[in-house]
Formats: C-alpha cells, structure tokens, sequence
C-alpha cells in the first residue's frame, strides 16, 4: 500500500510518500516540504535516495501546494508514480483532536466537521490540516484518508492531572484542560524502546522526552500517558528553542501592563521570542549556543544550564508520579544529537540509580542505550519518527476497513446463495 503522509503547517507542507509492505516493512520513496507557502518566496524541496530537487514556485495555499507535491510525485524528473491512481491511502496529522478523538480515524465528514470545531484550541494549525484534507479529497477523491492526532495519546490522562486549579465553570465553558501535544511521536518511541529491550510496553513505567525544537516530556504508566509537559497549548512545560515553558503566570500579566503588549504580542513573545533564543539573544539552536558557550558566552552557557535543568525537573516528577521508573527515552533534535545535553540532564541522578555510561552517551547513530549496566534505570535514545506512525496507522485502518467490507460483500453474497 503506497501512503501519502501530509503535515499541514500554517505555511507549509511536509510530506512522506511511503510504501508499506506490512506494518515491519516500509520503504520512503520521496519526501519534500512546500515552504512559505502564501508568501512570494514560496518554494519546494523534493527528495528521493540521494537526488534533491529545490524549486522556487509560487504557492498562494495548500491546495496549490498539493498540486505541486502531486506533478513532481507523478511527472518530471523526480517522478516515482506512474500515475496518481497509486496512492492507496492518505495520513494527515492533526495537531488537535481535543476530546473527541483518543486515536487515529478514517476521515469522514463527522471527522472533518470535529476537526473544524476544534480549530478554536489550535486556531493555526488545525485550519492548515483542514486545507490539506480539502485539497486531497479535491485532487485524490475517493482515495481513504486518516487523521492522526498529536494530542490522541494523551486522552488516558485523569481529570487529576488534565485539570487546571482554575474557575471550574470556565474550564467547561472553554474547554480549558490539559491536552498536551507530540503524542504521534512519544507513542512511536515508547513502543520502539519497548520494542528495544524484548519487553511489553504494559509491563514497563517509562519517561519519554522529545526534545527538538518544541520540547515535552511523558510519563507513560503500563502502555498509557498518565502525564505531560504540553498543556492545553504546546507552549507549556519545558524551556524549548523559542518557546517559554512553563513561567509564573502572573508574569503575563506584569509584562503586559509594563511593556504595553497586547495580548497577540504577549503570545508572540512567549511563542517566538523566547526560550533559548529568548535567553542567550543569538539563536534557537542548541549546535549554535554550544559553539557560543565554547567561546565563554554567558547567556549561552546559562541557557544551557536552563534547559538541562527544566528537563532534569520533569524526570524527578515524573518519577515521583510513576513511583519510580524503569525507562527514560530521549528523542528529536536536541536529545538524539547532543551528547552535551545529555550529560548536563542527567549529572547527579547516579545516587537515584540513573547512571550514564560515557562512552555509550558519545555513540552517535541509530537506536541505542546509553546508560551503564549498574544502572537501574535503562536511559536509550530512539530517533523518532512521526511520520512512519502516521503511516503504520493509515495502513492498518484502511487495510482493516477494507477486510471488513470484504466480509461485509461475502455475506451479502452468501446470503443472495441461500436464498
Ligand atoms: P522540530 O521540533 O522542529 O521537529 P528537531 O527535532 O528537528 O525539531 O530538532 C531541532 C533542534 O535540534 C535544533 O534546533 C537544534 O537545537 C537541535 N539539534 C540538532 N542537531 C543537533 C546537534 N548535533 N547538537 C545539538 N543540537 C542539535
């Protein structure tokens, strides 16, 4: 089955064209992303093996996007389908599925009109997914398409730890709760870290932190999310590249009667301005701040500091919350790649049995441990990968509603037979 992957953003469009023989065996075909879309600087990055095609082509949305993802897929250099008829099914991400949705569906119109309604919470993001999904159903009709929810995993959470100490009234009037976000991917790496070391997922109390640009951490009790960083918004938890975390929320206040900010500019400050970048001044990247801290800058090595230690302090909640851990799993940019920040996170955590084996921290590829063996807690890292979920639940969702309707003609016929 040839799946498409689609991550729709406010301007862009990711995609995965992926083959999936079985749920053990898929292979990429193409990637790309339609860049700045809407904009005069709009262009697109196809890639397949080793050849890259990068185009600047005006793309005033995403369904001209689409277009342009469909010709290069179908036509021209690149060209890896003969035809669009290819294509068996679609996976979008969604960003939002609110309470509605607790794990990946076929799309349908009551999908479609859910995800609409859900756009208030994540008024950017749920609208982009929105224009993908239109400009598939105009351009692919007829061909299935799955939404996968980055919130869906989280839907196992008690009222407890999804609730805000908040007016109760307004928390229910404005569907104000925790709903956290990079689900698709702490699902993904907790079942390939389960998958790692020969256990079930049900018999194991995991912490998993995805940091890259954005950042959350999860705690994962038997198999189901019982806690989150992201809150009702991505822009709770952690300190990320360009994001706050969490801060005092007096602070908002305070800022915007000093600074005179409205409550647009306060969003954008917290969303855009802050984080790394907001801390050292120079960049959201981590590779750039370790080279300025290399150089004695201190706000580079203060948000360093920071980050390790908004990181360090979820663990230690987290465990308090699992009553203890068997598992901590690092993924995405930050957590695949640096060594440095791996090493800052864990420092001290020997004497609670978190132990980091130096030589294992500096390997650099694949999936891979990196605690020591008298460690009782097992620390691995797992590159993560959101779009082969996507896929892998596109595929068994189309291919189990396809069984069914093979089921559904077989009685239909035998019924015909016995009349
Ligand atoms: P996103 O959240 O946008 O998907 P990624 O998972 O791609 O982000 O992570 C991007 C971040 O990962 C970069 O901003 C950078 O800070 C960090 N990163 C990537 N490679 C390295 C590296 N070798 N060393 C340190 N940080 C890195």
């Amino acid at each position: 089955m040839k799946v498409l992957v689609l991550n729709a953003g406010s301007s862009s469009l990711k995609y995965r064209l992926i083959d999936v023989t079985d749920i053990e065996n898929m292979k990429l075909m193409a990637k790309g992303i339609c860049d700045r879309v809407g904009s005069e600087a709009s262009q697109h990055v196809c890639s397949i093996d080793e050849n890259e095609l990068r185009i600047s082509i005006p793309m005033e949305n995403h369904d001209e996007a689409m277009q342009v993802v469909l010709d290069t897929l179908s036509s021209g250099p690149l060209k890896v389908l003969d035809s669009l008829d290819e294509i068996d099914a679609v996976g979008h991400r969604v960003v939002q599925g609110g309470k509605y949705f607790s794990h990946s569906v076929i799309i349908d119109d009551d999908v479609i009109k859910k995800i609409a309604e859900l756009s208030e919470l994540a008024p950017l993001h749920n609208k982009a997914a929105l224009s993908g999904i239109h400009a598939c159903q105009k351009h692919m009709p007829g061909v299935p398409m799955v939404a996968a929810f980055d919130t869906a995993f989280f839907q196992t959470l008690l009222p407890k730890a999804y609730m805000y100490p908040l007016p109760y009234d307004l928390c229910k009037k404005y569907n104000i709760r925790k709903y956290g976000a990079h689900g698709i991917s702490h699902r993904y790496i907790a079942e390939r870290a389960a998958e790692f070391l020969g256990k079930p997922l049900q018999d194991l109390k995991m912490i998993t932190c995805h940091l890259g640009n954005g950042c959350s951490v999860t705690a994962i009790d038997h198999g189901q999310a019982v806690d989150t960083s992201m809150g009702m918004t991505p822009l709770d938890g952690l300190m990320m590249g360009t994001r706050c975390g969490s801060i005092d929320p007096a602070i908002v206040t305070f800022l915007e009667e000093h600074e005179h900010l409205s409550p647009e500019e306060m969003d954008d400050l917290m969303n855009k301005k802050s984080g790394i970048l907001g801390v050292t001044g120079i960049s959201n990247d981590l590779r750039s701040i370790g080279d300025a801290a290399d150089q004695g800058d201190a706000r580079s090595q203060l948000a360093y500091e920071m980050y390790a230690y908004s990181v360090k302090r979820y663990i230690g909640q987290y465990i308090a919350v699992l009553g203890g851990v068997d598992v901590i799993v690092l993924a995405a940019g930050v957590g695949e790649n640096s060594k440095r920040m791996r090493r800052l996170i864990f420092e001290g955590l020997e004497t609670i049995g978190i132990i980091i084996d130096e030589k294992r921290n500096n390997a650099t590829q694949g999936e891979r441990e990196i605690s020591s063996d008298d460690s009782n807690v097992r620390v691995l890292i797992i590159p993560t990968d959101e779009e082969f979920m996507i896929a892998r639940d596109t595929y068994e969702l189309v291919e189990e509603r396809e069984e069914q309707k093979a089921h559904a003609h077989e009685e239909e016929v035998s019924s015909v037979h016995n009349k």
